[in-house]
């Protein structure tokens, strides 16, 4: 099995895209200018805020790494570098001159043993190896230049894709389903095996409720706790159980296509689909974050004439047919969420609260007011505000 051969075809198509986005190629031509003129040295900046592991002080996780870099296929001067930190973190850094850094938190690297650490590793390698950094995804949301609300929600998509891509790195570099679950629920939980023994069948089953609470359209239930503190995490482990049962796998595997496939219909439940669907259910879920956007800009003073076009360039498009009457559309809220209560699942009401809250983060505006405001969305729509808590932190960095 190749590396390259394996990259989620999602990750690909919309790294594609986004690579032609006149936004992208504005920020990426800034940032060659900025390092022309003198590099910022991450190099530098890691070696004195971090300890760097020599092969002498750490052989086990050297020659890890150097297995890792073996089976990608990468032939580049790797350096690894920890830092102190209670929570479990890793990170990989755009090369300089040639070579590439790997950090790691400190808590991270005493817990994770084995594929555990395997994967880890595998995974930040495969954001190099897929040149997920040619997409500066945190540049683009902190720039004084916002992005438009679409491309936003696009760049945020396509880093869920770019995390299945390092995942299946990750999943190669590990070659041990089990323990890669077991990592990425440890990545989630912060839980160490002291405390819980991991269970990769229950991990699983519960995703299955979830899916199975989407089709029913039941109402609210423990799941959706849960759901709210592990946001993502359940749905990597089924991606990668899917890529696991593929030809890339095993002989007899499922074929890319249907890899392909399922995984999309997977990542379906994160995706912002109903902004181009023609249901009831998606016009009622665009209406509300429409209104919703518009209730959250206003919390911290008045909507401002450049907002304004963005909204309208931005849901113009689905022929919402509305005029921008911000007091109106403020009171009408309500309504829209009582609409959505009545006509919609949970999980779809997740999902445009999740994609406001994604919204609010792009445009650096999670203040406390406009934060109340999501939260009182929230609580009306009847979906816990530690889940839209959870997306307001969302870092606008891969990880
Ligand atoms: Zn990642």
């Amino acid at each position: 099995m190749k590396a390259e051969n394996i990259r989620s075809r999602d990750d690909l198509n919309l790294y594609n895209s986004l690579l032609k986005e006149p936004d992208v190629i504005r920020v990426n031509e800034s940032i060659k200018r900025a390092e022309q003129k003198g590099p910022y040295s991450t190099r530098r900046h890691l070696l004195s805020t971090s300890i760097r592991l020599s092969p002498q002080m750490a052989p086990t996780v050297h020659s890890m790494k150097d297995e890792c870099a073996e089976k990608l296929g990468l032939d580049i001067p790797l350096e690894l570098y920890v830092y102190n930190s209670p929570q479990f973190n890793a990170a990989c850094f755009k090369p300089e001159d040639g070579r590439l850094f790997i950090m790691f938190s400190s808590s991270l690297l005493e817990a994770f043993t084995g594929s555990e650490l395997r994967f880890v590793m595998g995974h930040e390698l495969g954001h190099h190896l897929y040149q997920h950094h040619d997409i500066p995804i945190g540049y683009i949301l902190k720039g004084s230049q916002k992005p438009s609300p679409k491309l936003a929600l696009q760049l945020f998509s396509w880093s869920r894709y770019a995390e299945i891509s390092a995942d299946r790195a990750g999943a190669l570099c590990a070659n041990d389903l089990q323990g890669v679950a077991r990592s990425l629920f440890r990545l989630s939980s912060g839980l160490s095996d002291n405390v819980i023994q991991f269970s990769l069948d229950d991990f699983l089953a519960q995703m299955d409720d979830m899916q199975e609470d989407e089709e029913n359209q039941t109402n609210r239930g423990p799941k959706e706790d849960w759901f709210s503190t592990h946001p993502f995490s359940p749905l990597r482990v089924k991606a990668l159980q899917l890529f696991h049962n593929s030809e890339h796998s095993c002989v007899d595997g499922m074929s890319t296509d249907d890899l392909e496939i399922g995984v999309h219909s997977l990542m379906g439940f994160m995706e912002p689909s109903y902004l181009d669907g023609r249901t009831r259910p998606s016009e009622i879920m665009r209406r509300l974050l429409f209104s919703g956007s518009i209730a959250v800009i206003n919390a911290s003073g008045e909507v401002t004439d450049e907002e304004i076009s963005k909204f309208e360039s931005f849901f113009g498009d689905h022929s919402l047919s509305e005029k921008l009457n911000v007091d109106k559309i403020i009171k009408d809220l309500p309504e829209r969420i009582q609409m959505a209560r009545e006509n919609t699942s949970i999980s779809q009401r997740m999902q445009v609260l999740r994609d406001l809250c994604l919204m609010v983060v792009a445009d650096n505006k999670a203040g406390l007011k406009e934060r109340a405001v999501v939260i009182d969305i929230a609580e009306a729509l009847n979906v816990s505000p530690a889940f839209a808590e959870t997306h307001l932190d969302v870092t606008r960095e891969l990880d």
